[in-house]
């Protein structure tokens, strides 16, 4: 019998690649259920697949904000026995902590953190009464350490690492396992589609020179970043593979060893004060002040 799998946001990005690759599979082990807010944006995962749905895959709309969207994707997905839940879709926010709206913090917590809980609410009680399931959540590396100019994005997807965390351990005894996948970066539409204010423009206005210099330095950092050592879907599609196959995945996993010596300075210095110095330090360059004047 083929494991079913329902994942989120795969009009783009690793949603997409993973959906496109679950689908394809060769042994046709899968059926997939690829989900998305907008049902127009389906055609890319098609033209992945050669242009025609196979019968290994469904394309249902379903936005994380919406609670009836969700209702209607799980009766869908009902009778079927739903073995695996991706939780991906995901937004950014970046900037200075002073340019963040209301509204895009809101709509930032809503689509990463509600939207996963929302999502988790919908189908956990079949998981339960079945006893078996698997649920995976996209989270990141800004889920297990703070990163310049990402405080919201990070908090939200810190939030995402303390729910799954806790819920783990609840769903131990129901056979259910849970896992975080924390990718870095990824080329994708995620820098593309996350919000963040240009450095010359209004937001700007009315802030310190001095933390726009920083803002800008950190642009840069960011740009080669991606540059240098964002990964490809391809290359982060294994780890989630790996939590769908394996008979006992871990709560954990990361794609990629980028930030490892800063996470480990994290648990070997847990007051914190170490990971503070040696991020700044590799983001903005070392200085004795820890201040970049103008
Ligand atoms: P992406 O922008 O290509 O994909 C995110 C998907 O989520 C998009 O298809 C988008 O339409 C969808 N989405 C947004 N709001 C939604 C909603 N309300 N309902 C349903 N779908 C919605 O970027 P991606 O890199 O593929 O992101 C996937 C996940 O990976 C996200 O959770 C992101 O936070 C995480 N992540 C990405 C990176 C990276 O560098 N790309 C790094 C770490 C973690």
């Amino acid at each position: 019998e083929r494991t079913t799998v329902l994942i989120t946001g795969c009009s783009s990005g690793i949603g997409l690649g993973l959906a496109a690759c679950l689908a394809a599979d060769a042994a046709r082990r899968f059926k997939v259920y690829a989900t998305m807010r907008d049902l127009a944006k389906g055609e890319r995962l098609l033209e992945r697949l050669g242009g025609c749905c196979p019968d290994t895959l469904e394309v249902l709309q379903l936005d994380v904000t919406d609670p009836c969207s969700l209702a209607a994707a799980a009766q869908r997905v009902q009778g079927q026995r739903l073995d695996v839940l991706v939780c991906n879709a995901g937004v950014g926010l970046m900037g200075p902590l002073e340019t963040c709206s209301d509204q895009a913090m809101k709509t930032l917590f809503d689509v990463n953190l509600f939207g996963a809980v929302r999502t988790i609410q919908a189908f956990l009680p079949a998981m339960k009464s079945r006893r078996a399931g698997r649920i995976i959540v996209s989270s990141s590396i800004g889920g297990l350490q703070g990163l310049p100019f990402n405080a919201v994005y990070c908090a939200s997807k810190f939030a995402v690492e303390g729910l799954c965390e806790s819920l783990a351990i609840v769903l131990r005894p129901f056979n259910i396992h849970l896992t975080l996948v924390e990718c870095g970066p990824v080329h994708t539409s995620f820098l593309a589609n996350l919000q963040r204010p240009d450095p010359e423009g209004s937001e700007m206005r009315g802030l310190d020179a001095e933390t726009q210099g920083l803002y800008r330095r950190y642009l840069g950092h960011c740009q080669s970043i991606f540059r240098d050592a964002a990964q490809e879907v391809e290359e982060v599609l294994p780890v989630f593979l790996e939590a769908i196959g394996s008979p006992c995945p871990p709560l954990r996993c990361a794609s990629t060893q980028l930030l490892a010596p800063l996470w480990r300075l994290r648990l070997s210095s847990p007051d914190g004060s170490e990971y503070v110095r040696a991020m700044h330090d590799f983001v903005f360059g070392s200085s004795e002040t820890g201040g970049d004047q103008p």
